[in-house]
């Protein structure tokens, strides 16, 4: 069976570091992922450079990505400004996203949850208008410090998001607290209601247990899954947020399992250690690429 690996290293694993990667260093990187065999890859997102100065570039990165066949690049948005510059900067694919938590909303995008439905709405509905591929998400899917986010709130946000007419639909555990039976549990109910459209995992391993919910989400009949390179990632507004699941971890995982990705691992692993000495690390999160680079 064909599982599918999006690659968010470029956005999520990067959108952290400190040391500013320079953007021929990011296109290096992704047009590697590339040759690894990863066939989605979120390059970027077009935030205000002041909030992740890393992604200051995203249009000259978006500028310097070679056009493969099969290959879908795709860029995080905030808003409208942010939908028009990723428009402009040439990508199809855009992922839209509100978080199930009130006050995480609050703290990061400045929005009740309420105010931040209307602006998600926007932003599908000019999408759209423009033609383009739209993955909505809901951050803090699995729970957020406050424990204001419930099983019912979350199938109530992803009843609505996929009423509007999205292409994906993703639950992020921004927070890393996803645990293998709340994972079975609501996928069990939501991937029904996607009628058939995609149901995307993004998991952090802040609490070790990435890969035990990759395996139970498996089971719930879910194949698509972020993960990024070396394990690199961590939301810039969640507090003590570490990194994505480990793309060559999970892929090893998948493959030992009898799954099928078409991602090299030896190939990522390659990515990891670039990125490793280009960020001025001892080490990354993850673990194969420990054994195999
Ligand atoms: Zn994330």
């Amino acid at each position: 069976m064909q599982v599918e690996i999006i690659e968010v290293g470029p956005r999520d694993g990067l959108q952290r570091e400190k040391t500013f990667i320079p953007t021929d260093q990011k296109i290096t990187l992704i047009q590697k992922l590339v040759e690894a065999g990863l066939r989605r890859i979120q390059v970027t997102s077009f935030v205000h450079p002041k909030a992740v100065p890393q992604m200051a570039d995203a249009e000259q990165v978006c500028a310097g990505l070679s056009h493969v066949e099969g290959v879908v690049y795709s860029g995080l948005v905030l808003n409208l400004k942010g939908l028009e510059r990723a428009r402009n900067a040439g990508l199809n694919d855009v992922d839209v996203s509100i978080s199930a938590s009130d006050s995480h909303s609050r703290q990061n995008a400045n929005m009740s949850l309420a105010d931040a439905q209307t602006h998600f709405h926007e932003m599908v509905a000019r999408a759209r208008e423009y033609g383009l591929t739209i993955r909505g998400g809901i951050q803090c899917a699995f729970g957020y410090y406050e424990n204001d986010v419930t099983d019912d709130l979350v199938i109530e946000l992803a009843r609505q998001h996929l009423a509007l007419g999205l292409d994906e639909l993703a639950l992020a555990d921004s927070t890393g607290m996803a645990n293998p039976a709340q994972v079975a549990r609501l996928l069990a109910k939501i991937i029904p209601m996607a009628e058939g459209k995609p149901v995307i995992l993004h998991l952090h391993d802040t609490r070790g247990m990435g890969l035990a919910n990759v395996v139970a989400a498996l089971e719930a009949g879910c194949c698509h899954f972020d993960t990024a390179f070396g394990g690199l990632g961590g939301c810039n507004f969640i507090e003590k947020a570490t990194g994505n699941i480990a793309t060559e971890d999970t892929v090893y995982m998948l493959h030992a399992m009898g799954y099928q990705t078409g991602v090299d691992i030896a190939k990522v692993a390659e990515v990891s250690k670039m990125m490793e000495s280009l960020l001025g690390k001892q080490s990354l999160p993850g673990k194969m690429y420990q054994l195999l680079g």
